[in-house]
């Protein structure tokens, strides 16, 4: 089969791979849609995403397709033919986290595109237990979208929400615009700070009360949640400081490992702020789902670009000449 494969940093090439024999509890998925993602940026430049590459790999864990074999212990209600959406994390189901039920912590997670081979090939096996249906009324370019939402439906899950609460979300990004749509229907007004003037309108659309350039405005410092979704330095110390008090600041923007950031510590006490991670997406895949069945959000508005397996190498080493927020890959 066709693949892209991670050989190692900054070195992607195409490949014509054996298909892997199925396990006994695994799925083969012909592979339809693929999402392309920040993280996937991070692996090719020899950073870890999820977790770290294990080069070689086939890259891909925002995944759609039909089932093409079931192994012969498949249990699950699955049929030849089935349209799914893929969760990419295989936690161990054995360390002390995943025994708390907080798997996203798992101490040997596996993730399909990352430690094992991902969706950026024309099939792929993972786990039964990762395979979930999709209804008809989700194309295959949203269905590949389930995971990065399933991962803001975790992040939202942390926190306290009420109807009367302000938000702000720091970062006009895919992330930024999912965290904006979702809570939009939660809390009384959703802001936005972002750079880029051209997705004014498509925030406003989503649900965005205003959008504020953070270089040229200076926006009140006054929300009851923040969602940090950039991971720069600069515009998490930003988010921690326009928390209110007795904010939550929700830190979802993924950092360059060794970063550090300066916190009036202060403000973190007179404030009584709540300062959170948000790591990838436990128990959310069914109710992302939900949210786009229920056209809760409009997924494919904003999905900017449909690509081609051939365009990724361009778009990971940053050679792409158009600004992409979310591109999607159509396999075969
Ligand atoms: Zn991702
Ligand atoms: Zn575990």
């Amino acid at each position: 089969m066709n693949a892209l494969v991670l050989t190692k940093k900054n070195s992607l090439s195409h490949k014509i791979l054996q298909e892997a024999p199925l396990k006994s509890h695994e799925i083969r998925v012909n592979v339809k849609c693929v999402g392309i993602c920040g993280t996937d940026k991070h692996l090719y430049q020899g950073q870890p995403g999820s977790g770290e590459a294990n080069m070689p790999v086939v890259l891909g864990h925002e995944i759609s397709g039909l089932i093409a074999e079931l192994g012969p212990d498949v249990h699950s209600a699955l049929h030849v033919g089935d349209r799914v959406a893929i969760d990419p994390n295989i936690p161990c189901g054995y360390c002390r986290y995943c025994k708390e039920g907080r798997p996203q912590l798992c101490e040997h997670n596996e993730a399909i595109g990352v430690t094992r081979h991902g969706g950026m090939a024309q099939f792929v096996n993972v786990p039964e237990g990762n395979v979930y249906l999709i209804p008809d009324s989700l194309s295959f370019q949203a269905a590949a979208m389930v995971e990065p939402v399933s991962c803001v439906v975790h992040g939202l899950n942390e926190l306290t929400i009420k109807s009367h609460y302000t938000a702000l979300v720091v970062g006009d990004g895919f992330i930024g615009q999912l965290f904006t749509a979702l809570l939009a229907t939660r809390v009384k007004k959703v802001d936005v700070s972002g750079r880029n003037e051209k997705k004014i309108p498509i925030l406003k659309k989503i649900g965005a009360t205003e959008v504020f350039n953070p270089e040229i405005e200076k926006h009140d410092e006054n929300y009851d949640l923040v969602i940090e979704c950039v991971g720069l330095p600069i515009t998490q110390e930003r988010a921690i400081s326009s928390a209110r008090r007795g904010g939550q600041v929700l830190m979802f923007g993924v950092s360059e490992p060794e970063d550090q950031i300066k916190i009036n510590s202060y403000d973190i006490f007179f404030k009584e702020l709540t300062i959170k991670g948000a790591f990838i997406n436990p128990f959310a895949m069914q109710d992302a789902i939900q949210l786009m069945a229920d056209r809760r959000i409009d997924i494919e508005a904003l999905i900017t670009h449909e690509l081609r397996l051939e365009d990724v190498p361009d778009v990971l080493s940053g050679r792409f000449k158009e600004k992409i927020t979310k591109a999607v890959v159509t396999i075969g």
